[in-house]
């Protein structure tokens, strides 16, 4: 997406879009979703793993200036698992956890009602658990996180099968004798 080269172009990107589709009656306000943590208090997107050149993006700032309305910035799995705690899988439950595994793998936690998102915005960012510390190094820093054996866009030898179509087939990771492994998707139920 031509947009997303640089945090500018994407607000120039979304502020022209919101002015076309909104034919000049501009919004109430706006909520995005990131690939990434988010640093709350600073409205900042800290690291995300598969943006390069997106490091420490005060986006609550730029686009509130670019659009005039106040903006809500959440990780784009967090808010994809308040979805469908709301109107999705998760209806009529109380505590669920969402995983999504494409590009990155995101999760997304609701604890009685309530999301969490962690004192540093990262809780439930299940593609970064280390699974092995001399593993190979992730895009966000760490050696041996799951999104590095498993993720869409993971180099390593070993890497995943193409990404499942449905977030509740998952390939399964497994490790026999030092050496990982992948297991074709297989189904994860939900509940
Ligand atoms: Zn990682």
């Amino acid at each position: 997406m031509p947009s997303l080269r640089s945090p500018r172009g994407f607000v120039e990107w979304a502020a022209a879009s919101i002015e076309r589709i909104g034919r000049g009656t501009g919004v109430q306000g706006l909520a995005v979703g990131v690939p990434g943590p988010v640093d709350q208090q600073r409205g900042v997107l800290v690291n995300p793993p598969n943006l390069h050149g997106w490091k420490n993006v005060p986006l609550v700032e730029m686009l509130e200036t670019a659009i005039g309305a106040p903006v809500y910035l959440e990780n784009d799995a967090n808010l994809a698992g308040l979805g469908e705690f709301h109107h999705g899988a998760g209806r009529g439950t109380r505590t669920m956890v969402y995983l999504t595994w494409s590009t990155g793998i995101g999760g997304g936690l609701i604890v009685d009602g309530n999301l969490i998102s962690g004192a540093h915005g990262s809780a439930g960012e299940a593609g970064h658990m280390i699974l092995d510390p001399d593993g190979p190094l992730d895009g966000c820093g760490q050696r041996g996180c799951l999104e590095a054996f498993a993720g869409g866009t993971c180099s390593h030898p070993r890497s995943a099968p193409p990404p499942p179509t449905s977030s509740r087939r998952l390939p399964t990771v497994s490790r026999h004798a030092g050496e990982w492994s992948l297991e074709p998707p297989g189904t994860w139920g939900m509940r």
